[in-house]
Parts: structure tokens; sequence; C-alpha cells
């Protein structure tokens, strides 16, 4: 049995950003990571914030002001960037009319999201990846439509990352179908992102992957002083919102409360964000969101699909939620002059990276399976071949049971592999690869008796 071990190529994964790895990278994504620019982002959220506001109650009629004209001109970039497509980006304004609910929409609202789709070229890949910003903003009273709200780093800035990537990838092609939105309604009780997940959950949307990017303009404090560029946060839940009843006891008897889909990209976006961007670590914070805090992403894990929150590391609450103004020498208000550019560079790269790996990457493998007939100290898993795209091969990918990240992972071209660790002792999933080394999702096995 021993030469069938020394058969399997082994790889250490780097766990920290530091560390060298020889996983090589794709010079495609490489690429387009070099062309994300911090001219074209201040540009972007300079272009936001002259709209003078963005709440969500603003004015539609104003064509240089307010919600209306601010998701105009999104729409315009977007159509902009769909020249560069060959057809394949396609823009519209998706509205709903919502009636007043007593809580923070106080007359009959027309809401809309500018929602943008790069069309995948292999029409058996049904797969979709999400990345979301939210265009609306606030004052320090959420009812106030009327006075001036900057909205640079809340959520400007996750905006102006949605547009820098559809305008970027739209230049190129990928298997799967990637979405650009920018919502609104998120101040008003996440409005704009629960009206698209519901959408996609009745439509049976494949969503495989949901980046929310809300606040990742400018790492930097208000009590503790920490101004730092090198850190970035990536939420996502532990126990699923969605359907937890039914899957308590799965999660009980493997001990998968942290392998959950969102969990699993998370993994994913901190690894593939590292492998792309220099001097950035992703740190994973194991919660759905913050204390007192929601953001668009939840809508999504409520229905079940994959959705994370990026966030910068420390966030600065004179900044946010508020009026502008000074006082007692403080300058509150989310004013530009607050953004680190070259922080949302890398911060955006980090999503192109991650985007641009899931939507060029096979499907998941189907059918992953652990067996567990036995009493053996080895381990063995099958499965089969994804759906969609060519699997180049297979990674296994293996971590102790105490480990945030995966700790080694082992290339196959077959559709099983014995281990020589012990399936009690480890945790253990399987991703598929294309030739161009673009890993899928990680999918975990389920114990098999046959
Ligand atoms: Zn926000």
């Amino acid at each position: 049995m021993k030469h069938l071990y020394f058969s399997i190529l082994s790889v250490l994964l780097f766990t920290s950003a530091q560390s060298q790895s020889i996983i090589t990278k794709d010079p495609e994504i490489e690429k387009m990571v070099s062309e994300v620019n911090p001219d074209s982002l201040r540009s972007y959220i300079s272009k936001m914030v002259s709209f003078g506001t963005r709440n969500t109650l603003s004015t539609q009629k104003d064509s240089k002001r307010g919600i209306g004209a601010a998701r105009n001109w999104v729409l315009s970039k977007f159509n902009e960037f769909a020249k560069q497509s060959g057809g394949r980006l396609t823009a519209f304004i998706d509205t709903t009319t919502l009636q007043p609910d007593g809580r923070r929409v106080d007359s009959v609202l027309l809401l809309g999201n500018v929602v943008a789709t790069l069309k995948g070229i292999d029409p058996s890949d049904d797969r979709i990846f999400i990345i979301s910003g939210h265009l609306d903003n606030m004052r320090s009273n959420v009812m106030d439509r009327a006075n001036d709200a900057p909205g640079a780093n809340d959520d400007a800035s996750g905006c102006a990352a949605a547009l820098e990537c559809a305008r970027i990838m739209s230049k190129r092609q990928f298997p799967a179908t990637v979405i650009f939105v920018t919502v609104s309604g998120e101040e008003q009780g996440l409005l704009g992102s629960t009206f698209m997940a519901e959408k996609a959950k009745k439509e049976n949307w494949n969503i495989e992957g949901v980046l929310n990017n809300d606040i990742m303009g400018s790492n930097n404090s208000n009590e503790t002083n920490i101004i730092d560029n090198t850190k970035v946060r990536v939420f996502s839940e532990g126990l699923p919102a969605y359907e937890l009843d039914k899957k308590a006891n799965t999660i009980r008897n493997f001990g998968t409360e942290n392998d959950g889909l969102a969990r699993q990209l998370a993994r994913y976006v901190k690894e593939t964000g590292e492998r792309y961007v220099p001097n950035l670590e992703v740190v994973m914070i194991y919660r759905n969101d913050r204390y007192l805090r929601g953001g668009d992403h939840t809508p999504y894990v409520q229905r079940g699909y994959a959705a994370v929150r990026i966030t910068e590391m420390n966030e600065n609450y004179t900044r946010q939620h508020q009026d502008v103004r000074v006082d007692k020498g403080i300058q509150y208000g989310d004013l530009i002059e607050h953004i680190d550019f070259e922080y949302l560079r890398k911060n955006t790269a980090m999503n192109l990276a991650s985007l641009a790996n899931l939507a060029k990457s096979p499907g998941k493998p189907l059918d992953v399976k652990v067996e567990v007939r036995r009493l053996t100290n080895m381990t063995n898993l099958s499965w089969s071949p994804p759906k969609s795209g060519k699997a180049k091969g297979y990674y296994v990918l293996l971590r102790e049971t105490t480990a945030a990240q995966w700790q080694k992972k082992f290339f196959t071209t077959d559709t099983k592999m014995e281990l020589p660790y012990s399936k009690d002792n480890y945790f253990f999933a399987v991703q598929a690869v294309s030739v161009d080394g673009n890993e899928s999702l990680a999918e975990i096995p389920v114990p098999a008796r046959q």
C-alpha cells in the first residue's frame, strides 16, 4: 500500500498571508487584479457623494440629487462597461413598490436595485456569483431624506468595488455568471437585498456565493487609534440561519458546525484573496455580523445561500450614520477625505480574485462521501465529477478539527482517495480544479455505509 501515498501530490497550504506557497497563480487573474485602479475607485465615490444624499426615501425626480439620480448614474456606468462585453453584460434597475411599513418606510416607495449580469459562456453552468454593495445611505436620523449625507465609506466604498469588478471582468469570459449589484433600502431595513434574495429563491437561482461589501474603504478606529490598511474582515455565519432544525442533528453528530456554506465561502475568500493580493490579511470572523448591525448578506443566508460580509477591520463610528459637523474638535460624517484608496484597492482586488477564481472554476464535486462502514485509522473518500466545467483533477483538503483553515491539500485525477489520516481526527473536503488551477468551493463529505 505504501507506494500509493507517494503517488499523491501533497501540498502544504500556506497558513498566513506572509508564508510561501507553491500554489501557482492564474496569470489571467493576476492581470485582472493588476487592473484595479485607485483613481477609478475615487472617481466612482466622488460621483456618488455628489448626489448630495442617497437616502432611499430621497427624491427620484431630480436629475442631479437623490437616490433616483444616483441609481441612474450607476446604470449608465454598467451600460458603459457593457459595450466592451460583446453583449454578455446587461444592466437594468430592478424595481418594486413598497407600502409604508410603520418602521423606516413612511410613504409608498419605488425601490430600485441596479443589477448588472455578466452571463457565463458555458450553457451547462447555471452557477451565479454575486458582489453586492448598498447605494443608499443615511444621516444621524435615518428618516432624514432631504439634507446632505455623503456616505463615502457606507457604502459608496462597496458600490465602487462592485463597479470596478464589473469594469474589469466584463472584458473577459467566464463559464459561470457573475452579478454586480448596488441595492437600495439597506439602511431602511435590508429592503433591496431582501427583494433580490427573495426573487432568487422563487426563481431557483443557483447562487453559490454572495460577497456583500459594506464599509471597506478606511480602516481607522475612533477609540483605539488603529490605522492599518493590511487587514480586512470576512464575516460568516456558523450554525445556519436556514432550516437549522432540519440540520441540527447532523451538525451535532459530525461536528460540522464550522463547515457550513458561508464558512466555506469565507475560507475560500481568505485563501484566494491572500494568494493574489500582497500585504492584505483576510481575517475570518466567526459570526454573521457585528453587534447591533445588519447587512445585505443576511437575506441570502436566511434563504440557504452562501453569503458573507466584507468589512474593514476597525470601524470609525464618528463617521458612520452621522450628520457632517464639527463637535468638540472632532470632524463627524462619512466624508470622501477619510477614504484610503490604496486600502480600498486591495479590498476590491481581493473580491475580484475570489469572484474570478470562482467563476472560472468547475462546479463543486458531487456526491462527496466518506466511507464509515469499517473501524479503521484510514480515510476513504469518493465523489463524482461536477455538473459543469472540466475538472483537471481534484484537491482533497484536510485540516485538524481545531484549525480555522485547510492545512493540506492532496491532488488527484481520480474520483476517490485513500489517506493515511484517521477520519475521526481531521476534517476533509473536496474541490474540483480547472486546467488553469481555479478551484471550486469545497464540498464536505457525507458519511456513507457502503
Ligand atoms: Zn452599510
